[in-house]
């Protein structure tokens, strides 16, 4: 491995330029000046190699030292990952080092601080899967760790290994020690092991995403369900509820592990996040959610360049647990703050800028970082099936979707939730618009199969309510409700129930920020039944007012507070009430 030495000719805030680094490769993994600040190639121009900085530049001048390590930027795999707080370039913040749950302090990396990514000083309890005499191939499990109480670590032969085990290790273990001797000739295995941030990870084979992520999300499951290995992208001005939808995810999705990517939010809003993240307990354990979480924080005060890095390592570490067979949510909030990160670094680059100032290669740049997602089969004897399920969040100037990341994110992603600031204003939460956002993702096989038969054409029933409600708007807005058939009344009025007792649901109600699909169904099933009653009851001449007036449509309203396992009872009992009473009238 080079280490070539080369000097500073120049430096413009993140981007360094240097001399006499003759054999760098682009990605390269640099050491800038004294401190040994990190830095990565990213453009090599006759003999001036161009680094970008990952750490504050000040202090940095030209004649500084630049060492070429000969290695890409990559991040270090192994147990120790889980409830970590890491920066873009996967050094702990100090914050917690291992105690998920201890206090939180101001998020700061002292600069080139040689800090590894994994705790090298805990020893693991190890369950091996082999022993000396056994055959094994690249991917294969070799033995694992109960890292959490959530989370199995699986420790596989990595990608390009394989052969027969010759000896084991101890029953614990450091992540560097050895721990699996194979007669391939080459170093024994550890559990500790490396990936180039920027390559994706090799699987057997690539699966069509039709499992939802299920999200316990009405709007989400029944109208714009994003798939298990699928992708979402969430646009939202300030205030509409990016952050408490991603926390959402992140608390009742059902995904095995959550990586958390915090890009660039004001420095006090993420020490926010950090603070709060710890202490959110998991719905489905009872145990603390970090304990299935991984964290990776850029704050504002950070260099930009690192927020960059951010989005690389936490993909790559998703797709390590992927590999391992578990499904994973990684959530990004936001992605505009990594694209104008990206949009400054070329600025100084003096490149010729595109769109509203962003470089050319901003919608290739959002591809690799969406196009990562994917449902697979891993490598590895048994058939071992992952994901990584992708959401980005992006905080448009203004709220205005016109502008270039929403609009780029919006052709890459399969589900689209368009959050309404109307809406926010209004107070209906989640604001995900129900005309406006989409799923591209085929789902519904998948519901009929597992949640009830009947789910999809419930599904196209309230769809198609929802649409014509929408179209009547227009009129009603002109002309007011009194110019419509009774029949378009009813509908206009269960739209709006389904507005308000359906679609909404509030993240902070003890019974309804979490809705199991068997009850989404159940309330779907109500509303629609109503609605077949009340039209047959205006066609038989019944006012429409006193239709909607009666107090057993009130009683709707209420089936968000049904305990979850009184749901199935009450919904027969309020439909057999609905037509006792609306039937008669
Ligand atoms: P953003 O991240 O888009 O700026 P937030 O996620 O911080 O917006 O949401 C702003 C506020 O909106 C929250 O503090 C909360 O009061 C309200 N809110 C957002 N989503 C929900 C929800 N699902 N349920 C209840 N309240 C919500």
């Amino acid at each position: 491995m080079s280490a070539e030495m080369g000097r500073v000719v120049r430096v413009a805030g993140p981007v360094v330029v240097a001399e006499g680094l003759e054999r760098a490769r682009l990605y390269s993994l640099v050491r800038v000046g004294r401190r040994g600040l990190v830095g990565e190639v990213i453009r090599l121009v006759g003999d001036q190699t161009v680094i970008q900085v990952y750490e504050e530049t000040s202090g940095l001048r030209v004649g500084s030292t630049v060492v070429d390590t000969g290695a890409p930027l990559s991040v270090e795999l192994g147990p120790g990952l889980i409830g970590a707080i890491f920066d873009g370039v996967q050094r702990p913040l100090p914050v917690m080092a291992g105690k998920p749950g201890g206090p939180v302090t101001e998020p700061f990396v002292r600069r080139g601080m040689d800090l590894p990514g994994l705790p090298r000083d805990r020893r693991w309890p190890l369950a091996y899967r082999v022993e000396p005499g056994n055959q094994v191939t690249e991917g294969d499990i070799l033995l694992t760790v109960s890292e959490t109480v959530a989370v199995e670590h699986r420790i596989l032969v990595p990608p390009g290994r394989g052969g027969k085990v010759v000896r084991v290790g101890e029953a614990e273990a450091t992540v560097t020690d050895p721990v699996v001797w194979l007669d391939d000739g080459e170093e024994p295995l550890t559990m500790l092991t490396r990936w180039p941030v920027r390559r994706r990870r090799p699987v057997a084979g690539r699966l069509d995403p039709t499992e939802p992520l299920v999200t316990g999300q009405r709007v989400v499951d029944v109208l714009f369900p994003v798939a298990k290995g699928g992708s979402a992208t969430i646009p939202g001005g300030f205030g509409t509820g990016k952050t408490v939808h991603e926390q959402t995810l992140a608390k009742y999705a059902d995904a095995d592990i959550v990586i958390f990517i915090g890009c660039g939010e004001r420095g006090n809003e993420l020490a926010e996040v950090l603070e709060e993240f710890p202490r959110l307990t998991d719905p489905a354990t009872g145990a603390a959610l970090i304990e299935r979480t991984v964290i990776i924080a850029n704050t504002s005060n950070m260099p930009v360049a690192a927020r960059e890095a951010s989005i690389y390592t936490g993909i790559t570490i998703g797709e390590y647990f992927r590999d391992q067979g578990y499904d994973v949510a990684l959530l990004a909030d936001s992605t505009s703050r990594w694209g104008e990160a990206l949009r400054e670094v070329s600025s100084r680059l003096e490149e010729m800028p595109g769109e509203e100032g962003y470089p050319a290669y901003l919608p290739s740049r959002l591809a690799e970082f969406y196009e990562r997602s994917g449902a697979v089969v891993a490598l590895g004897a048994d058939e071992r099936r992952g994901s990584v399920t992708v959401v980005g969040a992006v905080s448009p100037p203004g709220g205005d979707f016109s502008e270039p990341v929403t609009q780029y994110s919006l052709r890459l992603a399969g589900t689209f939730w368009a959050l309404d600031a109307e809406l926010a204003r209004g107070r209906h939460f989640p604001a995900i618009h129900w005309t406006r956002s989409y799923s591209l993702y085929d789902t519904a096989g998948w519901f009929d199969r597992q949640v009830d038969p009947s789910w999809s054409e419930h599904v196209v029933w309230v769809q198609g309510l929802l649409g014509r409600a929408e179209e009547l708007e227009d009129i009603v807005q002109l002309l007011g409700t009194d110019v419509l058939a009774p029949e378009e009344r009813i509908t206009f009025a269960v739209a709006r129930l389904v507005h308000e007792d359906f679609l909404q649901q509030s993240a902070y109600d003890p019974v309804d920020a979490f809705c199991p699909l068997n009850k989404q169904l159940d309330m779907l099933r109500v509303i629609r039944r109503f609605h077949d009653l009340a039209v047959k009851a205006v066609a038989a001449d019944t006012p429409v007012e006193k239709v909607m007036g009666m107090g057993v449509v009130g009683e709707m309203g209420r089936m968000r507070s049904w305990p979850h396992a009184e749901a199935a009872d009450r919904s027969e009992a309020l439909i057999e009430r609905l037509e006792a009473e609306v039937g008669a009238s």
